[in-house]
C-alpha cells in the first residue's frame, strides 16, 4: 500500500513539474540567429528627410498602469512584479501630431487589473489621449490586441476619428472584435492605409511590419530633430529584460492571455534576437516596449521623450 502511494506520489510531481516546464519554461528561448529580420539601414533611408521637417519630440500618454506576475511577462523571470504601462504615442512636429496606439479604455483595464494596490487609470487622460487622436493628422496602432485597440474601436467621435486612421489590413478586420455592441458604421468602411511593406508615413517615421503578436503587429521607427531614434516594438516583448536576456513571454501566457490569438512564437524568437543584435550594435537607440513602464520612464529622461505619467 505504501509502496503503491509512493509511486502515484512520485508520478504526480513528474507530472506537475513536466507541465510547469511546459508552461513556465519551455521553447522561449530567442533564435540562435536572425539574419536579415530587420534591416536598419532601410528605415534610416526611408525616415530621412532635412533636419528641419523631423519630428521634435515623442510623448508616452499614459492612461492606466498595472503590474504583471514577472514569470507571465518573461518565460523563467521570478521575483518582484513587472511595472505595466497602457498608453499611446504621440509623435510632435512643430506644426502637426501623429498618434501611435489607441491604448484602453476603464472598462477594458478594469476587466484586465491584475494588481489590486498598483492598477490606475486616469479618465482626464484617456480624455486627453481620444482629443489628440482628432487633432492628429494620422492615427495609427502598433497591433490590434484589445489594450492598443479601444480608443479607436470605442472613440466618442467615430466618424471624425475615421479621417485621421491609418491602419493595416489585418487590424481593420480585428475591429469588429472590440466594439462594445455593433461597430460604429464610420469604423467599418475603413480601407487599408497601409501596404503592409517598410514604409515611411511621414519625415522621420517609418512603419516596420513585424507579424508575430498578432497579424497585424508593426514597429514604428522614429528619428527626432536631435537626432535620436526611437524604436516603438509594440509587443513583441513587454519588458526590456526579455531581450536583454533572449527570451520570449512563456508558452503560459500564449494560451492564457492571447486567447483565441496565439501568437507565432517562431515569429517572436527571430524579432528578440535580431532586437538583441540591433540594440548591442546600436546601444545608443531608444528600444521601447509599450508596456515595459520602469523602461519608459528612464527613457524619459531624455531630450525629446516625455512620458505623461497616469496617477
Ligand atoms: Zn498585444
Ligand atoms: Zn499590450
Amino acid at each position: 500500500m505504501v509502496k503503491w502511494l509512493v509511486r502515484i506520489g512520485g508520478g504526480l510531481i513528474l507530472v506537475l513539474g513536466l507541465l510547469f516546464w511546459w508552461l513556465m519554461l519551455s521553447s522561449s528561448n530567442a533564435a540562435k540567429t536572425a539574419p536579415g529580420v530587420f534591416d536598419l539601414a532601410d528605415w534610416r533611408s526611408k525616415a530621412s528627410a532635412p533636419p528641419d521637417m523631423l519630428p521634435t519630440s515623442i510623448r508616452i500618454l499614459e492612461v492606466g498602469r498595472d503590474t504583471a506576475p514577472p514569470f507571465a511577462a518573461q518565460a523563467g523571470r521570478f521575483g518582484a512584479p513587472v511595472a505595466m504601462s497602457y498608453n499611446a504615442v504621440e509623435i510632435t512636429y512643430p506644426n502637426r501630431t501623429i498618434v501611435i496606439g489607441g491604448a484602453v479604455d476603464r472598462t477594458t483595464a478594469e476587466g484586465m487589473a491584475l494588481s489590486k494596490s498598483e492598477w490606475r487609470f486616469s479618465d482626464p487622460a484617456y480624455d486627453a489621449l481620444t482629443t489628440a487622436m482628432l487633432s492628429a493628422e494620422q492615427v495609427l496602432m502598433t497591433h490590434e490586441h484589445l489594450d492598443h485597440v479601444m480608443a479607436i474601436a470605442r472613440h466618442p467621435d467615430p466618424a471624425a476619428l475615421a479621417q485621421n486612421l491609418v491602419l493595416n489590413a489585418p487590424q481593420i478586420d480585428a475591429l469588429p472584435l472590440f466594439a462594445n455592441g455593433a461597430l460604429d458604421p464610420a469604423l467599418t468602411t475603413l480601407q487599408p492605409g497601409l501596404t503592409g511593406a517598410v514604409d515611411s508615413i511621414a519625415p522621420g517615421v517609418v512603419i516596420v511590419p513585424a507579424a508575430g503578436h498578432t497579424a497585424g503587429s508593426q514597429m514604428v521607427f522614429i528619428t527626432l530633430q536631435n537626432g535620436e531614434e526611437i524604436l516603438l516594438i509594440g509587443d513583441i516583448v513587454w519588458n526590456m529584460g526579455a531581450i536583454e536576456s533572449l527570451k520570449t513571454r512563456p508558452v503560459l501566457t500564449q494560451y492564457m492571455v492571447f486567447r483565441p490569438n496565439y501568437e507565432d512564437r517562431d515569429a517572436i524568437k527571430q524579432q528578440v534576437r535580431a532586437l538583441y543584435d540591433l540594440i548591442q550594435d546600436n546601444s545608443e537607440m531608444h528600444v521601447l516596449p509599450a508596456h515595459d513602464r520602469d523602461w519608459l520612464m528612464t527613457a524619459a529622461e531624455t531630450d525629446g521623450i516625455e512620458f505623461l505619467a497616469a496617477n
